[in-house]
């Protein structure tokens, strides 16, 4: 049989066909009206996509750059930072700071849970200047409890910035920037916006702005100062990556298109996919005799999986491989052949989640059958999911931080209400 390869990798994601197309229609220079135009637009767009009133900031780099800028634009070296950790990525929060010379509180949990609310609280201190965190822990498929902690700033007067890394939260989960109070939210290109790695993108708060007047980390290439000023002019500070501004531009308006041009509403038909998407998938590999990593605080962005005692995840990611071209993620760090990571963001619709939970069938029957389970298995337990999920558009989705309001969650009856 032929193979068509598909991602299932939680970034980069599989690629918009419209969006392709436009970068590779993308041969215009950056200080021309042209440009101005689309950069205008797209700025515009992702300022709907973010759901905020705050401008949005495009940056020529990897995820991880805006995560840098928002460190180096917003804290002094001796600054008593908090960070809150639970994986790979919170972990980067803590380099990055200890880079600028920042003083790093730690709150962690062990990988696969979140923290609790009770425990930031007694971390945060007078002194502190910023809170990191992910909305969406991707190494663990762990979702982090953004509205909770910004809650919990608010009740105690704290003066530090709340800077979410988002990059898999944005487009997998409901985020209200404004209404939370959120300083910093932070997006990347090869996440939900279904185009290839190489844009991030920020949002600043008015407090977050102030801060970074007085402020006195170096920086230059990432002085978001300068960005701020040329996006008003429809401009960048320097050379943009042209063609993925036109492949975002591309992607938004596909998005838009989901609910007649409403990008507000089309970016919430894209969470409610995640959401969906996710659900079917834990429900299938548990069906099939597997465990989540992450049952208590699931990411609707990524689902990570412990394979039956005594099978190294790293056989179901190679089977996937060489059988079906299905290509899914092994665990970072020495998570490592523990646990494999299945991805719901972007690009990705019902028939490629049948189809994936077909393929991890015939893995699972021909590798490592069980007891109890069989062809089928996962399949049912996946369109049941699906099936309730479509007849009752309210069903239940609890919220990880034990509020009533399931706040976090776009299955909340109050959503969208704000
Ligand atoms: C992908 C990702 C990043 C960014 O990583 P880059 O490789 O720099 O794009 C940061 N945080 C999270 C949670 C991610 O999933």
């Amino acid at each position: 049989m032929i193979r068509k390869t598909r991602l299932f990798t939680p970034g980069p994601t599989p690629l918009l066909p419209a969006a392709q197309f436009a970068m590779a229609a993308a041969d215009i220079h950056h200080r021309t009206a042209e440009f101005r135009t689309l950069y205008t637009r797209v700025l515009a767009q992702l300022k709907d996509f973010f759901g905020t009133k705050n401008d949005v900031l495009i940056l020529s780099s990897s995820g991880t750059g805006a995560m840098e800028a928002s460190v180096s634009n917003l804290t002094s070296p001796g600054d008593r930072v908090l960070v809150l950790t639970a994986g790979k990525f919170g972990e980067r929060w803590s380099g990055i700071a200890k880079a600028f010379g920042c003083q790093v509180d730690v709150v962690s949990a062990p990988y696969g849970q979140t923290f609790s609310v009770d425990e930031v609280a007694a971390a945060l201190k007078l002194e502190t200047r910023a809170v990191f965190i992910q909305a969406s822990e991707t190494s663990t498929g762990v979702r982090h409890c953004v509205p909770a902690i910004a809650q919990l700033l608010k009740d105690n007067g704290s003066e530090a910035l709340l800077v979410v890394d988002a990059i898999t939260g944005l487009g997998t989960s409901h985020i209200d920037m404004d209404g939370w109070g959120v300083d910093v939210l932070i997006g990347g290109s090869q996440k939900s916006f279904m185009i290839p790695p190489g844009l991030s993108f920020l949002s600043l708060s008015d407090k977050a702005w102030d801060r970074m007047e007085a402020s006195y980390n170096p920086r230059y290439y990432f002085d978001l100062r300068k960005e701020r000023k040329n996006a008003k002019n429809g401009e960048s500070a320097y050379t943009p990556a042209v063609a993925l501004i036109a492949a975002l531009g591309a992607a938004l308006d596909y998005i838009a298109g989901q609910a007649d041009g409403d990008l507000v509403a089309g970016r919430k038909k894209l969470v409610e996919n995640a959401e969906t998407i996710s659900a079917m998938t834990r429900a299938a590999v548990q069906a099939l005799g597997m465990t989540l990593f992450a049952p208590d605080a699931p990411s609707a962005a990524a689902t990570a999986v412990l394979p039956p005692a005594g099978v190294d995840s790293g056989i179901i990611v190679k089977e996937l491989k060489s059988r079906f071209a299905a290509v899914i993620t092994n665990g970072q760090g020495e998570m490592k052949g523990q646990i494999f990571r299945i991805a719901h963001l972007g690009f990705f619709d019902y028939m490629d989640t049948i189809a994936f939970i077909g393929a991890l069938e015939q893995v699972v029957m021909k590798s490592f059958p069980q007891p109890g389970v069989g062809f089928g298995s996962g399949l049912i337990a996946a369109q049941k999911l699906y099936a309730e999920r479509s007849a009752t558009a309210a069903a239940d989705s609890k919220c990880i931080c034990g509020r009533s309001d399931a706040c976090c969650s776009l299955q909340n009856p109050s959503y969208g209400a704000k």
